[in-house]
């Protein structure tokens, strides 16, 4: 039960997001901030320490987790930056902005969005405090997900009413991705390399999307406070879960 309720908390993350972006508030960059932070901290003092206990009870070699991490940073590092290269060619030819690759990137984004879901509920096969662990992460940055499908939509000139449609996909991806995960059952070892995965796109996304996002019109102290503070937050509370 519980997976399926946080997921309805990814659902209501995405689509706040996603609001906020059609209204432009200005404490969008503050909650990304912190958010950033929250990630960082997840990583560190909740999925990580979980990787270390699974590879001793089980007598797995950290180097698998471990290459999965730099192989999960490694592909959304390439994925991202390779989209980029074809928007930086693009540029050269002026700026004309296509509303399919609005939607293209969108639907990119509500791809991610469905294993950010399969990462919540494989997080509850290898236990609650890693599913809530990693549900945390992912409603965190879904707000940002949720911004983000909206802004792509609308600078590449889709109208308002298109982008909350796809908002709306997004949104629902993760619901779709937990429940997709009732459907199979992983060997230990292939949760702790799914762990390790998911920490190296954490840290990735965390690191390279969503801080420079959230720094995007200018740093200031506040913004740079609640990062800290995010991680703070995550490493009291993991000391009583
Ligand atoms: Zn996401």
């Amino acid at each position: 039960m519980t997976p399926i309720i946080l997921s309805v908390a990814t659902f209501l993350s995405t689509l706040a997001g996603g609001i906020f972006a059609l209204r432009n508030k200005k404490w969008i960059k503050k909650i990304m901030g912190f958010t950033a932070g929250v990630i960082i901290g997840v990583v560190a003092f909740d999925l990580l320490p979980e990787i270390f206990r699974l590879i001793n009870e089980n007598n797995i070699s950290s180097t698998v987790p471990m290459v999965a991490l730099v192989v999960g940073f490694l592909v959304f590092h390439i994925t991202e930056k390779f989209l980029l290269m074809h928007h930086g060619e693009e540029k050269q030819y002026g700026s004309h902005h296509h509303p399919q690759v609005g939607v293209l990137s969108a639907l990119a984004l509500s791809g991610h969005s469905f294993l950010d879901g399969v990462g919540i509920g494989l997080g509850f096969q290898v236990n609650t405090t890693v599913g809530i662990a990693v549900a945390i992460a992912v409603i965190g940055h879904d707000f940002a997900d949720g911004l983000n499908t909206v802004n792509l939509m609308l600078v590449n000139k889709n109208k308002d009413k298109k982008a909350f449609k796809f908002l709306l996909l997004d949104a629902i991806a993760p619901v779709i991705g937990v429940l997709s995960t009732r459907l199979f059952h992983l060997s230990t070892t292939n949760l702790v390399i799914y762990l390790g995965f998911f920490c190296g796109f954490l840290l990735y996304i965390s690191a390279s999307d969503i801080l420079p996002q959230a720094h995007e019109d200018g740093s200031t102290k506040t913004i740079i406070g609640l990062t800290v503070l995010g991680t703070i937050f995550i490493f009291i509370v993991t000391r009583f879960a």
